[in-house]
């Protein structure tokens, strides 16, 4: 049986049963000015798609219902945001939707651009995205905390993070009033303060998370279902600790559906009615939190969306590097690399032998060919052209090829192969010193590092970095044990790594 998707249909007809039975829905912000409380605090925490976010505001106006749609411009909302076209549309339907009367708030990520993303400042993110909406006429007073598939990217591959840290990777922590108590998180080479930012400062008066402890009420939110992946059921809970019941959720629903927790199926036909009985009883002065995805209600195969999309395309400029691997790139000859390769490195070992290897920049994978030969590799470039070049001499599949920078991805590997990447192909600074450490990170045992450089030492030449040989051990020694040599016009480099 094929999975049915929910739809917006089965959302509004949800809504439309709980106002029927007298549930008055509001905005987030109108918690600051209510005093009588016993209402639904609608939120939308808007990751990814503005369009089906659109379909659903408009729906709920016609319903006279008026909610908060939180909108993320970073992480996966990326590939609405920055995208001219998309963007300028999504704007508009931004302050459409806020002229029928809802309120859009911030939808942020301050853990994900600050550990993963390349901001300077943990708040650049959030105060450009700010700036950028209040620029356009869009009010924005609230706020909610986006829970980061970047950060639980950062946390998968980094088993070295402790547990007490993981707990504290939550957005909402960043702001001063913070129910929790302050702390320090360190992941590598970077800090962020917890509470260290004032609402304040940024025209924010309140955190829909932070709501909680105020309503002290009942939370609904939709969560993927335990039974049914594809579906979303409405879940509900009560108390305070809104956090751990959505992480509970998020990664446990078995067992926490099975605890007795109100797991509401939206596919059931009485759904809705079960749903108005958690609202029969709330005290007085208390409210119940709705946090709703308008994604989740999105058909996969929504038609409407998908041509969108399509009309849009997806724009491509071929860089410099494209065109240059394109055409025939550095014309190697193969049989003579290999030889040199076999001549001036260890990497031709019998021990290494089906080692995993990572070819580091790889260009157009002629390194990657000789390599996969005796490893099993993988490719990394940011030129499409040259991971295209690549793969299409790969008729076999031997290699895994990826579009990408290789100081941004996780992967470890036995052996890394940097045939001197853009990154390294600089003096030792900073920045070297940072890709440096990632991509020793991303090894296991062996980095090896070839670079072309002939004295005058300490200079650039027109497109290369002539890198001086002592100053280059005395970096890699700090790593590990190094072996150094400087033939032919290249410096071959190996540090192992100590068990
Ligand atoms: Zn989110």
């Amino acid at each position: 049986m094929s999975v049915q998707k929910n739809t917006l249909k089965e959302y509004i007809h949800i809504i439309k049963h709980l106002q029927d039975n007298g549930v008055i829905f509001c905005r987030v912000k109108d918690f600051l000015t209510h005093s009588h409380r016993r209402v639904c605090y609608l939120r939308h925490d808007v990751d990814e798609d503005i369009e089906c976010a659109y379909d659903m505001a408009v729906a709920e106006h016609n319903l006279g219902i008026h909610s908060t749609y939180y909108i993320l411009t970073t992480d996966t909302a990326k590939t609405w945001f920055e995208e001219p076209e998309r963007k300028k549309s999504g704007l508009k339907m931004i302050q459409e939707m806020q002229s029928m009367g809802h309120e859009i708030g911030l939808h942020y990520d301050v853990f994900g651009d600050w550990f993963w993303g390349s901001v300077k400042n943990p708040d650049d993110h959030i105060k450009e995205a700010l700036g950028f909406f209040r620029e356009n006429g869009v009010s924005i007073e609230t706020c909610s905390a986006h829970g980061s598939s970047r950060m639980l990217k950062v946390l998968a591959y980094r088993e070295k993070i402790p547990y007490e840290t993981r707990v504290l990777l939550k957005n909402q922590l960043i702001w001063s009033d913070a129910p929790e108590p302050p702390s320090k998180i360190m992941i590598r080479d970077k800090t962020l303060y917890s509470h260290s930012l004032k609402k304040e400062d940024y025209g924010i008066k309140l955190e829909a998370y932070h709501l909680q402890s105020f309503l002290g009420g009942k939370y609904i939110s939709d969560v993927r279902s335990p039974s049914d992946k594809g579906r979303v059921d409405l879940a509900c809970a009560s108390g305070m600790d809104m956090e751990k019941f959505v992480r509970e959720l998020g990664t446990h629903q078995q067992k926490t559906a099975k605890k007795g927790r109100n797991l509401i199926r939206t596919s059931d036909v009485s759904s809705a009615s079960q749903l108005s009985g958690v609202f029969k009883n709330i005290p007085e002065g208390t409210g119940v939190q709705m946090s709703i995805h308008p994604h989740h209600w999105r058909k996969k195969n929504n038609m409407k969306h998908k041509r969108r999309v399509d009309s849009f395309g997806v724009h491509f400029a071929a860089t410099f590097y494209d065109r240059f691997y394109i055409n025939k790139g550095f014309k190697y000859d193969r049989k003579k690399m290999t030889a040199m390769l076999k001549k001036h490195t260890n990497l031709f070992d019998e021990s290494y032998r089906n080692y995993t290897l990572l070819d580091v920049g790889c260009g157009d994978g002629f390194w990657s060919h000789i390599l996969a030969e005796h490893y099993t590799v993988r490719a990394e470039d940011p030129s499409m052209g040259g991971i295209m070049v690549g793969s299409c001499n790969d008729e076999e599949k031997k290699v895994e090829w990826v579009c990408g920078k290789s100081d941004t991805m996780f992967t470890k590997h036995d052996v890394t192969f940097s045939r001197c990447p853009s990154f390294f192909n600089r003096k030792i600074d900073e920045t070297f010193q940072t890709s440096f450490d990632r991509i020793w990170e991303r090894t296991n045992k062996i980095m090896v590092v070839i670079m072309a450089s002939s004295p005058p030492f300490d200079r650039n030449t027109g497109s290369s970095y002539m890198h001086c040989p002592e100053k280059l051990e005395k970096f890699c020694s700090q790593y590990g044990k190094t072996n150094l040599r400087h033939e032919i016009g290249y410096i071959w480099v190996e540090i192992q790594k100590e068990e």
